[in-house]
């Protein structure tokens, strides 16, 4: 066994890797940019080296530097990780030129498998059931078209070096199609290099289901079952659970032959995933395979009781695969959620900045994938994934209810992030009856994410608690300043106003309205990021916030405001004139910071709904904006090369 391995990524993942390497006994060598010096997965590693500066071009993604870090510290072995270099087939064989072992594949093999037309021609030939589609190039929209109708639409426009999500494009007809053509070409080149397309059929409300396979470098392979992967938004992963709710057994047995089939055909070791796309009949079609460690990997090892990065080491080493296919049995349940520090109730917008706060949660089938602690900056360079969290336990449901009560009680401040999203998804009766399709967040939060209605029982609990909250900060007050602790209050929540007496009796705090009253016990301080506590002998829990001269509580994808004022104060708030919105209707504004990259209309010509108004490149995506009703332009108040920052006004409308 190595004696000493290098970690060539940064984050949850290469504190991940850290973990088992520990475990087993061999010594790490993590390695970083300038933005990473203090950063957790270099901490925990036995060894560091410093690789360069923040940009990833110039530190993670840069081969020589990182061969050069094994040499100088004497590393035999080498572990990609997920993202940067992991399906770099370059990297893989500069590593085995430099004598050292990478952990994952042969070069040969990601050649072969990263290009989504090459792996698609490898996969038919292996017997494996592929999307139907052209298996060629789409040398430009013409030749595109031809094979579109040849096809049937809708079809989908894919960049063959594809990856992340980008330079993908649904077309239903030539006109979208011609349209996609140009946006997925030009955001592959910009995003890869490579701006070759081509043309399938788009599978319609379809399930992304995966196998994970394992394979030694004696000839045996095995798949470890699926993931269900469906939960996607903009076809990235949000929600990730194993097994799937869909699958059958007889289902589950043909897709993991055939995974390993292919993995067989292409010369395959290591730990890799095969994708596949089911439709509403479950027929199974071949999208793509992942040479690497895939991010959602958990929730297999939860359900399997193999860990993945364990394996992943062992064959590297030369040793034999340790288990067999009748060994490979699915107990219990595991769902992941990928936490992401952006705003879901604002288009997603990233936000970058230092968690001020930082609290994971515990407790039984609870598992935390992360790469920060508390006072750690989440930053532009890299991937804004936070951490990832798994619910685990004997069934779904379990799995399910451990999820939502550990996203409640998570304590992230400083940066926006979507747990209350994330709540809010698997919240959803469809959700928690397994009807998943990867159209599941657009259906469900059509028109964006504007945040959940919580149970009118809970939401009674939220009087209670801020005005319980409110108690206690007022005892403290009153305890340095020697005052009186006054007992009337009135509870106000938007328009709705809850008068009541609020008292204590030992532990207790007493919320007396007019027609209940409530009790509640908790140890909560202010300063606290989280409420845990009873309500009337209920336990109970509720992210808290100051907010102003008010509260605000969050739980389930539910943000309340509440402010608890003294009744006169309560009364001149009535009177107060609600402040008055901008009104946005007349304008197109940017949904996000980027640049614009075309304007589509000129002033006084009238636009049909759903015709282009804008193209915006934003995270290396090109965003047409489209107009939502017939109108005419007033006038343009930005040209294209112009960079735009969020909610920049665009154009007018007359
Ligand atoms: P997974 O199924 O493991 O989630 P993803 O496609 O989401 O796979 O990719 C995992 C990570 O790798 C993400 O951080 C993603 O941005 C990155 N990634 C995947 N493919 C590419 C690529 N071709 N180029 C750059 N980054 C990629
Ligand atoms: P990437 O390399 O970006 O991961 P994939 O080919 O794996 O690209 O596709 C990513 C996602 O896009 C899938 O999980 C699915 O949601 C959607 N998708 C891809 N191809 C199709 C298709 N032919 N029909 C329907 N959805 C598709
Ligand atoms: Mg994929």
């Amino acid at each position: 066994m190595f004696k000493k391995i290098l970690i060539a990524n940064r984050g949850e993942i290469a504190c991940r890797i850290i973990a088992t390497a520990k475990r087993m006994g061999i010594r790490t060598v993590a390695v970083y940019s300038d933005a990473d010096a203090e950063a957790l997965h270099v901490r925990q590693a036995d060894e560091a080296v410093r690789i360069g500066p923040p940009k990833a071009a110039e530190s993670y993604l840069d081969i020589a530097r990182i061969v050069t870090a094994c040499r100088e510290t004497g590393a035999e072995a080498v572990h990609p990780g997920y993202g940067f270099l992991s399906e770099n087939e370059d990297f893989a064989a500069a590593i085995e030129a430099a004598g050292i072992v990478f952990i994952g594949p042969p070069p040969a093999a990601i050649a072969a498998l990263g290009d989504k037309i090459a792996a698609k021609k490898i996969a038919q030939q292996a017997g494996v059931s592929t999307v139907p589609g052209h298996l060629d190039t789409a040398a430009d929209a013409d030749k595109a078209i031809a094979a579109a109708r040849e096809i049937g639409y809708p079809v989908m426009i894919k960049a063959a070096a594809g990856g992340g999500g980008k330079g993908m494009r649904i077309a239903q007809s030539d006109a979208e199609l011609r349209e996609g053509f140009r946006l997925a070409g030009s955001e592959a080149q910009s995003a890869f290099g490579d701006s070759r397309v081509f043309i399938e059929k788009y599978i319609t409300s379809p399930r992304h289901i995966e196998i994970q396979i394992i394979a030694d470098g004696h000839g045996n392979a095995v798949h470890l079952g699926e993931r269900e992967c469906s939960i996607q938004r903009r076809h990235q992963k949000v929600i990730e659970e194993a097994p799937s709710p869909f699958l059958d057994e007889k289902t589950r047995a043909a897709m993991g032959a055939q995974a390993v089939a292919l993995a067989k055909a292409a010369g395959y070791r290591s730990a890799g995933t095969v994708e596949f796309i089911v439709d509403q009949k479950r027929k199974f079609y071949f999208l793509e395979m992942n040479t690497r460690l895939q991010v959602e990997h958990p929730v297999t090892e939860l359900v399997t009781g193999y860990d993945l990065v364990e394996l992943m080491i062992r064959i590297a080493a030369g040793e034999k695969l340790p288990l067999t296919q009748k060994d490979v049995k699915l107990t219990g349940w595991a769902i992941e959620a990928r936490l992401y520090a952006e705003d879901p109730r604002r288009n997603f917008l990233p936000s970058i900045g230092r968690l001020t706060r930082y609290r994971p949660p515990q407790g039984d089938g609870i598992r935390v994938d992360s790469g920060v602690e508390e006072g750690a900056e989440i930053s532009i360079y890299y991937d804004p994934m936070i951490a990832k969290l798994i619910g685990h336990g004997a069934s779904r449901a379990e799995a399910t209810a451990r999820l939502a009560g550990a996203l409640d009680a998570f304590v992230i401040r400083g940066v926006s992030h979507n747990i209350g999203l994330l709540a809010a998804i698997i919240a959803r009766p469809k959700f928690r009856e397994g009807k998943l399709s990867t159209d599941f967040i657009g259906e469900e939060f059509a028109g964006g994410f504007k945040g959940e209605t919580l149970p009118p029982e809970i939401a009674a609990q939220a009087v209670a608690v801020a005005a319980a909250a409110q108690r206690i900060a007022t005892e403290r007050d009153a305890a340095i300043a020697g005052a009186a602790i006054p007992e009337r209050w009135v509870v106000v929540q938007g328009e709705s106003r809850y008068p009541a007496r609020v008292t204590r009796r030992n532990e207790t705090i007493i919320v007396a309205g007019y027609t209940a009253s409530q009790e509640v016990v908790t140890d909560w301080q202010p300063g606290d990021g989280l409420f845990r506590g009873t309500v009337d002998g209920v336990a109970t829990l509720f992210q808290v916030e100051r907010a102003g001269i008010g509260w605000r509580l969050e739980r389930g994808g539910a943000v309340l405001d509440l402010k608890v004022l003294p009744p006169a104060a309560a009364e001149a708030l009535a009177r107060m004139p609600a402040k008055q919105a901008p009104d946005l209707s007349q304008h197109l504004v940017s949904p996000m910071p980027g640049l614009l990259v075309s304007l589509a209309v000129a002033e006084g010509q009238e636009v049909k709904a759903g015709e282009e108004l804008a193209v915006i490149e934003a995270m290396k995506m090109e965003n047409v904006l489209r107009a939502e009703r017939d109108g005419t332009i007033k006038k343009l108040c930005a040209r294209p090369g112009d960079s735009l920052a969020v909610d920049q006004i665009i154009l007018e409308f007359a």
